[in-house]
């Protein structure tokens, strides 16, 4: 068998890797610093900051508070914090996201912009970069004011609200796959796939894997990216197959399907203990935080004054921040072997294991793929095996 990749092409692979892999090992250091340092200093100078710039927008912006419409939203407001001052709050979570962000901000472009254009992997412009990058800091906005609202709020108001929280959002997570399909076109364009001998053979495919489907759409992710992409969004009614354009453009028919089959493969794999399990886990973590809330109000950590006060908020990012470092090598593991069983249905479905293994070693080279990454990457969690590695356990063909 050939080898994947020329001698020439695996060095440019390495240099793109190395810089990402150096963040790799860094980061949960560097987190876990910035973390302490907010809770250790930063904590108190932001939320006064918060509290004096709420009360300067109050002055100003008070009257919405008597005008017919914005009345209502400052009422449902107000009842949904229990009290006034959720103005402060909202800022202060937002004040300490905007202060990593920028911290970070640098190195995130420096490792999403520079490092991708010089290996040839992204075809954005500076402008349209910076563009996808504030819609994604507005959705993580709006994200965290509901997220302040909604718990620190409701734990203001009810006992039990871990409970009365954990379980709806515990059923929403069991759900939430069914808006996946939407969330994508947020970013990137999607159309159809033609009517054509293509989708005919992808209709049959997904007929004989017993997989009903709403649609095969093909998303323009190349004014972004050069890497080939495939996956399933939704579920049951809501299921699309979604092929990017440039993986239409790499692979032939007969890959398109083994990729297609892949996908098909994790349709079928039990779901439902693992959705279970992150069920429990959820509400015994919201359990959790109720505990630390009620222990940080009784002996005022962070100058808290009551029980769910908003200060305690950096020290909840710190605790699920140690929880995923935790679950993630756990989780990467169960992920890599749900790959590898997808990859044997696919050979089950299409027969065809020479087109599959053409598809993995296209895919490699295209979003130059390190065959090899090193082990500690992989048992950090990665959720993907190694390329080289899932080549190798193909059978022959
Ligand atoms: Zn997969």
């Amino acid at each position: 068998m050939e080898p994947l990749f020329t001698p020439e092409q695996l060095a440019e692979i390495h240099a793109f890797h190395r810089p990402i892999y150096i963040r790799a090992a860094v980061a949960p250091f560097a987190n876990l610093a910035l973390l302490l340092l907010i809770l250790g200093v930063l904590v108190q100078p932001l939320h006064r900051l918060s509290v004096a710039i709420a009360a300067g927008l109050e002055r100003r912006l008070g009257f919405l508070r008597t005008t017919p419409v914005s009345r209502a939203f400052f009422h449902a407001m107000d009842r949904l914090w229990g009290e006034p001052g959720w103005g402060a709050a909202v800022l202060f979570a937002l004040s300490t996201h905007l202060f990593v962000s920028l911290l970070f901000l640098p190195v995130d472009v420096w490792f999403s912009y520079t490092l991708e254009h010089r290996h040839g992997m992204s075809t954005q412009t500076p402008a349209t970069f910076a563009y996808d990058m504030l819609k994604g800091q507005l959705m993580a906005a709006f994200a965290i004011s509901a997220l302040v609202i909604g718990m620190f709020g409701l734990a203001r108001k009810l006992r039990n609200w871990w409970l009365v929280l954990g379980v709806p959002v515990a059923l929403l997570l069991l759900i939430s796959g069914a808006l996946d399909p939407y969330r994508s076109r947020l970013f990137y364009k999607q159309k159809p796939l033609p009517d054509g001998p293509l989708r005919t053979r992808i209709v049959e495919l997904m007929d004989k894997a017993d997989i009903a489907f709403a649609d095969v759409l093909v998303e323009e992710t190349s004014v972004a990216s050069r890497r080939l992409q495939a996956y399933f969004a939704g579920q049951g009614p809501t299921r699309t197959i979604v092929l990017n354009d440039i993986i239409l453009k790499e692979l032939s028919e007969d890959e398109v399907l083994a990729a297609v089959a892949h996908e098909a493969g994790h349709v079928h794999e039990s779901k439902w203990p693992a959705r279970a399990a992150s069920s429990l886990a959820l509400v015994a973590l919201l359990f959790a935080l109720d505990r630390l809330l009620r222990l940080s109000a009784a002996r005022g950590w962070f100058g808290a004054t009551r029980f769910a006060d908003i200060r305690n908020l950096p020290l909840i990012s710190l605790l699920f921040f140690l929880l995923m470092l935790t679950a993630r090598p756990v989780s990467g593991a169960f992920s890599r072997e749900r790959e590898y069983e997808a990859d044997r249905y696919a050979l089950r479905l299409t027969g065809d294991v020479a087109s599959f293994r053409r598809m993995l070693v296209k895919a490699a080279r295209v979003n130059k793929m390190d065959p090899a990454p090193p082990r500690w990457l992989v048992l950090k969690g990665m959720s993907h095996p190694p390329i080289g590695e899932r080549i190798a356990s193909l059978p022959p063909s």
